[in-house]
Formats: C-alpha cells, structure tokens, sequence
C-alpha cells in the first residue's frame, strides 16, 4: 500500500520549527553557520544550538521559541495539550545543559526523561575528542518512542533493526539492502541526539538507504529523498516510498540511476539548512533535474 503525495504534510511534525533568525548573531560576524550572541555574552556555538535543537525534537513538534534558548514542548508525561514544559539552554559548571521543568503539573524530572528515552547524561552538551561514542546509548525502544513510531514495525522485516553494542554503548543495527533485497551492511544508531548519532564501520562503502524499496516508489510514480535513516523510517511508516542518503551531504551523481523511471522526486528540504546541500548536489544531476521537486518544510 502505498501513500499519495496529499499526505505529504503530515511529514512536517518530523521537523523542528524554524528557529528566530533576527536573534542570532555570528560573534565573527562572517557567513557561517550562526552561533549566538546573548545580552550577557554568553555564546553558544553553533554545535552546540544543533545539539539544543536535536534535542528539543526528542519531546515532538509542537512548541513555543520563546527565545533561541528557551523553548516551551509538550509534557511527555501528563497529557500535555498546550507546551508547558520549559526545555532551556543553560550553561552551568559541567557545561551547556538543557533544563527540564513542567511548570503546569510539575512533573517529575526522571519521568519525563524515560518517557522520551533520554538520561541525564543526554542533558549535557558533549565534545567528542576522539570519535568514540560520548552518549549514553540508543536503544530500538528508546528510538521507537522518540520518533513515535511503533517498535513492531521497526523490528518488522520492512526495517529490521536490531539491539546491538557499539564500543561499549548500546546501539540499534540498521541493515542496508541492495535492490533485490539482500543484506550488504549496517549502520549503527548510537546516540538519539547529539552530532554523531549514525556511524559506519571504518571501512564500509557508502550506499543509499532504501534500495529494496524502489518499486513501491515505481508504482507510486513518486519518491521522498530525504537525508538519513530516521526521515526514511517515518515515511515507510506512513506508507510514503523514500530512499536515504547515509547521513548529510553523501549523494553522489552515480546513484543517480537508482531513480530511473520514477517521475517525481520530491527533494525534504529544512529550513535550519538540513537538506539544501543534498538539495545542491541532486539538482546539478542531469538525468534528475527534471523531475525534481523541493519540499521546504516549516
Ligand atoms: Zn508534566
């Protein structure tokens, strides 16, 4: 079974909502990526407002920005209608910390981060010195509750994920198949947030996630592309065919064919600015061009 392109919206609460652009401030005052700049100087990098952001889609789509770094989500654990549990960017003594409080029911703190699959350790911003994991972990019950979707369908044979171990932290196995449906090799979720929460073996080659499921995408005459396994996850799960880049800006043009035939291609593209390198490099592809479509989510 497979969706129309007019259910496309409710791809949305995937994304996080645009954050206030007129506050933010480069402390270079150059192009790049913007960090920002507070009334107190206190500066967050632009790492570390990805990392904030990551996080504060743990709890949904639904919020209130208050401010860059104060932002109202959705209770996880008394019924919240109305975001009422101030998730804040802080810095204390170990570093940038999101503060946790539900002001209407105050919940408690241990509650409400079971209920999303985070832990303390999630709470606090970490540089990774050396490659190694520094997260906590990431299990497919954990992922399943983050992402809303439901365990069965990630254990089902259509995703086959797996608990497994990566360096000593708990991992999910993410199984890439080629187009007939054979095994080739995995990725590994270890972190529900931060930087670096996929890896591969050293070693592995890179390939498009999704593969095996070009035909829905044939009968459908359509196709989301969208960057990582998660976006791919929500979609299939919805009945909407999508294929994958490994990760952000890993399109190469030689992949390409695996898209011969399907009419359109719509193209998920974020408006923090996930997606629009993808987005770059598949409109310079020839053979895709005219069947390109950018979806720009808000
Ligand atoms: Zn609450």
């Amino acid at each position: 079974m497979v969706g129309s392109p007019s259910r496309l919206p409710t791809f949305g609460v995937l994304y996080g909502v645009r954050g206030k652009k007129e506050a933010l401030r480069s402390r270079k005052g150059n192009n790049e990526t913007k960090g920002i700049v507070m009334e107190n100087k206190l500066y967050f990098s632009p790492e570390i407002m990805e990392w904030y952001r990551e996080t504060l889609r743990c709890f949904g789509s639904e919020r209130v920005e208050k401010s860059p770094t104060d932002t109202d989500v959705l209770c996880p654990v008394h019924g919240d209608r109305n975001p009422s549990l101030g998730a804040d960017l802080r810095e204390n003594g170990r570093g940038p910390k999101v503060v946790l409080n539900c002001r209407s029911q105050g919940c408690e703190y241990q509650e409400i981060l079971d209920a999303v699959g985070l832990t303390t350790t999630d709470l606090y911003y970490h540089e990774e010195p050396n490659g190694k994991p520094s997260s906590a972990g990431c299990t497919i019950a954990q992922y399943a509750r983050a992402k809303g979707l439901p365990e069965d369908f990630l254990k089902s044979d259509a995703v086959a994920l797996e608990d497994t171990e990566w360096w000593g932290v708990e991992a999910v196995e993410i199984p890439y198949a080629d187009e007939e449906g054979d095994y080739v090799l995995s990725r590994y979720r270890i972190s529900l947030a931060g930087d670096r929460k996929v890896v591969s073996k050293k070693g592995d080659t890179v390939m498009p996630y999704g593969l095996n499921r070009l035909d829905d995408a044939q009968e459908a005459e359509y196709i989301l592309l969208v960057e990582g396994e998660s976006d791919c996850h929500s979609a299939w799960h919805r009945g909407i065919p999508a294929i994958g880049t490994p990760g952000a800006n890993t399109w190469k043009p030689e992949w390409s064919h695996y898209l011969d035939g399907i009419p359109r291609i719509l193209v998920i593209v974020e408006p923090d600015g996930g997606g629009r390198e993808l987005w770059e490099k598949v409109v310079a592809v020839d053979s895709l061009f005219r069947r390109l479509e950018k979806v720009v989510l808000s």
